[in-house]
């Protein structure tokens, strides 16, 4: 890493610290020509593996793309999808693996756009897990309803 003020190709680490929960380290560095400091930042890169075998980095921004698509019309915002996205980077990382297969990046973001938008979701879910009938809809949408339900239970068991 070059000095950004000398171009001078060489500089010592003077402190370092793990930055964002140790996902990624900031050092700082002193340039051994003209003395002055710089910071740099080393990432964990979290590689996608395409079905091609081509990976990539994991990115919100596509993340943000593909939902985008499923949610026209609807009543999400960026800020939602921001979150979104947020989400189902935390629940990758957690998983704790450096690379994971493209189709594992749509499953995790099937259970945090449930919760966002069912119809967005009923979208997104029938393009990556293609369905193929409307029987596929039917069931995904018993499904739905069937965790709906469960989930009012829970709340008037709790209020009463
Ligand atoms: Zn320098």
């Amino acid at each position: 890493m070059r000095c950004p003020f000398c171009r001078h190709a060489d500089s010592r680490v003077v402190d370092s610290r793990e930055v964002e929960e140790g996902q990624a380290i900031r050092r700082r560095r002193s340039c051994s020509a003209c003395g002055r400091r710089f910071t740099t930042s080393e990432t964990m890169v979290l590689a996608v593996v395409k079905r091609s075998g081509v990976t990539e980095q994991f990115s919100r921004d596509k993340v943000v793309r593909g939902v985008r698509r499923a949610c026209q019309g609807r009543p999400v915002d960026d800020d939602a999808l921001q979150q979104l996205a947020q989400r189902v980077e935390e629940s990758i990382r957690a998983a704790g693996v450096a690379e994971i297969p493209s189709h594992e990046v749509g499953l995790a973001i099937l259970g945090p756009l449930r919760e966002l938008d069912e119809v967005a979701y009923l979208r997104f879910a029938s393009v990556y897990r293609s369905f193929s009938s409307v029987e596929d809809f039917e069931k995904e949408i018993a499904d739905l309803r069937k965790a709906m339900s469960d989930k009012l239970g829970d709340e008037s068991a709790h209020g009463e």
